[in-house]
């Protein structure tokens, strides 16, 4: 059996990814703030194994809490042949100059895109240590990660930050017995809410906004489904970790 945690997974790329990843022989904990209707209807349907726990990551305490639950869910699984975290859940705000930076919308972008990811990476890697099953990370990273953009101080910091993490773990890793294999991926520009936003934004918040409406118009973004699609194929693949950071793109 396969044992997967996937956090944002109430619509965007974590529900496709869910939506896939539904079979009687996966269990399957999800994560988010609000509920996936159509995911529970169909694992109902089809007698798969889904766990979706409701939880806001922006906050610490609450993180740091699920972290030690889904310790103990994972200490307390049997007959597990692979474990599997994918952190995607993310935020793309704030969107603006450096100098608008606020305390508040700025700590929700660094906890959701990084400490968390960082937290529950921990506890996955700290529960499945002694259990012999294979281990896998992959954490939803962007291209904004390894290139500047203006507007974007927050997100490319974050998502730079769980690149960084990710190396981090592989470093950490290296040379020793049932070592994680781990990957930070940028999957493309997707059709999902968080384009929207992104759309929505002020040109004087965000210089390049454009280029982003003009994706939408010109129908370049990937669907979620299509995206889910091939980042879970990658997921499986026998090589997968050899590349710690890497763009679906490439693929
Ligand atoms: P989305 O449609 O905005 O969905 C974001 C997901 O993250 C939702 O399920 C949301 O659930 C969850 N989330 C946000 N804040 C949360 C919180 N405080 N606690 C728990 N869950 C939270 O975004 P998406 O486009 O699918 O993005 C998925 C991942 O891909 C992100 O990491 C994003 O940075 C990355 N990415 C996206 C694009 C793109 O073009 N869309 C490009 C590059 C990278 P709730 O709101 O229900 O909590």
């Amino acid at each position: 059996m396969e044992f997967v945690i996937l956090t944002g997974a109430s619509r965007g790329l974590g529900a496709a990814m869910a939506e896939r990843l539904l079979s009687p022989s996966r269990q399957l904990v999800c994560i988010a703030r609000s509920p996936n209707e159509s995911l529970a209807v169909h694992a109902r349907a089809s007698g798969a194994r889904l766990d979706y726990r409701l939880h806001d990551l922006s906050d610490a305490s609450v993180t740091a809490q699920l972290a030690h639950a889904l310790g103990e869910t994972l200490r307390a699984a049997a007959g597990v042949s692979r474990f599997v975290l994918i952190n995607n859940a993310g935020v793309i705000e704030p969107i603006g100059r450096v100098e608008s930076l606020a305390a508040a919308p700025l700590a929700v972008a660094l906890q959701v895109n990084l400490a968390a990811a960082m937290l529950l990476t921990s506890a996955f890697l700290a529960a499945t240590e002694s259990s012999g099953a294979e281990r896998r990370v992959l954490n939803v990273s962007s291209g904004a990660a390894r290139y500047p953009v203006a507007g974007w101080s927050a997100y490319c910091s974050t998502k730079a930050a769980l690149d960084m993490f990710t190396r981090c773990i592989v470093a950490e890793h290296a040379g020793r017995p049932n070592a994680p294999r781990v990957c930070s991926l940028a999957p493309g520009v997707i059709d999902t809410e968080m384009q929207v936003t992104i759309r929505a934004a002020d040109q004087a918040d965000f210089p390049p906004v454009e280029r982003f409406r003009k994706l939408k118009a010109d129908g370049a973004l990937g669907s979620p489904a299509q995206v889910a699609e091939r980042i879970l194929a990658y997921l499986d693949r026998d090589d997968f970790g050899e590349r710690e950071i890497d763009d679906i793109r490439e693929h």
